[in-house]
């Protein structure tokens, strides 16, 4: 699980265990496993994310949609942090480039400036629009996605990789052609895929579900298992299974995948007829130094921890050392927050009043209130 509760806040970010424990505000960034494990239809607290991921929590995990407030994409919103409306923080959701419905939360309170990328895949225009435009050296707190964060992870673009695709399956025109996809996230390079070679594609079920919910171009079909193309869980790919179905038609495999890049295993190297294109949802390692090198955040938190597996139970363990970015890194942050006494209150489930005596508060609000203009 990649989620966490950010330090002397009550904001938790993916981050869904605690049930009965302390007062917690919680975001989600997407709709990925590893960033909704523990999120289920019996969830009974309010969670903030983007319109397309509350379709998605609704109608595919069965969470109340009366609980999901969305945020709108480069809108800036406030979101007290308390039970009495003192004390308040200013979050903008923006596009992470990553799968349908995935944002960052760039979130502005008493603690600073934090970003919380989510995953995300980096592309230039995250610099120039105007949420991150003006933020270089102002973000005191980044936390990141590090999935492919060494220099071992070089990969091309999306568009790059796109084109490759389309490129071996126009040189395969009598071949029957399956793309092994892993969850939502790719839909953008299937219908691509789709209206480049003018070919509807094969898609089981559960995957035609999403589809629709995502409003996806209808270039998909979930009952003609005669298509050319067709789509099928990654998981299912194995040696067996292309040697298999080679023996009724030829056939190709592709993987649009980098899941294998910067560990020393290559699963599917030696089996013919299966090509693994450098695809990614997540940034290469120099598309995160440029990220950091514009940012030039006081720190850097890795989202993906150090004892997380990749494949093969194989450690990834230096991919979570952002040590690697100490030339790109801002002044020293100042890691000292004080934490407003009603947030404080709230996290601990506590009554205000009794926390601050009556007089105070009082005191408190009337301060507020003229800062307000009111
Ligand atoms: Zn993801």
């Amino acid at each position: 699980m990649n989620g966490c509760v950010i330090p002397h806040t009550p904001i938790a970010v993916d981050f869904w265990k605690v049930r009965d424990g302390p007062q917690m505000i919680h975001f989600l960034t997407h709709f990925h496993g590893d960033h909704i494990s523990g999120l289920t239809s019996t969830w009974n607290r309010p969670i903030y994310c983007s319109k397309l991921t509350k379709k998605l929590l609704v109608q595919k995990r069965g969470v109340k949609s009366e609980l999901i407030r969305t945020l709108q994409i480069g809108c800036a919103e406030i979101v007290f942090l308390d039970n009495v409306q003192q004390e308040n923080m200013v979050v903008t959701a923006l596009d992470a480039n990553h799968c349908p419905g995935a944002v960052m939360f760039l979130m502005e309170g008493y603690f600073g400036t934090i970003l919380h990328t989510g995953d995300f895949r980096f592309k230039p225009e995250m610099l120039t629009e105007t949420t991150l435009a003006n933020r270089s050296g102002k973000v005191d707190v980044l936390y990141m996605d590090n999935t492919y964060c060494s220099p071992r992870c070089k990969f091309p673009t999306r568009e790059q990789a796109t084109t490759e695709i389309i490129k071996v399956i126009k040189s395969h025109p009598t071949h029957d052609i399956i793309i092994a996809m892993r969850n939502l996230g790719k839909e953008e390079l299937l219908v691509k895929i789709a209206k480049e070679c003018q070919e509807w594609k094969y898609v089981p079920h559960k995957f035609y579900q999403t589809l629709e919910i995502l409003e996806a171009p209808n270039v998909f079909n979930c009952d003609n298992r005669d298509l050319r193309i067709q789509i099928v869980p990654f998981y299912t790919i194995s040696k067996r299974f292309v040697e298999k179905v080679n023996k009724t038609r030829p056939t190709i495999v592709i993987m649009p995948t980098v899941l294998y890049f910067g560990i020393d295993a290559r699963p599917y190297e030696n089996i013919d007829n299966v090509y693994i294109v450098p695809y990614s949802d997540h940034s290469s390692y120099s598309e995160l130094r440029e990220f950091v090198a514009f940012l030039r955040p006081g720190q850097i938190i890795p989202i993906v921890k150090a004892t997380s597996r990749s494949p093969f139970e194989m450690s990834v363990a230096d991919r979570a050392d952002m040590s690697r970015f100490s030339d790109l890194t801002g002044e020293k942050f100042n890691e000292s927050v004080n934490v407003p006494p009603s947030v404080q209150a709230f996290m601990e489930n506590r009554n205000i009043t009794a926390a601050l005596g009556k007089n105070r508060l009082f005191r408190l609000r009337k301060r507020q209130n003229r800062a307000r203009g009111l």
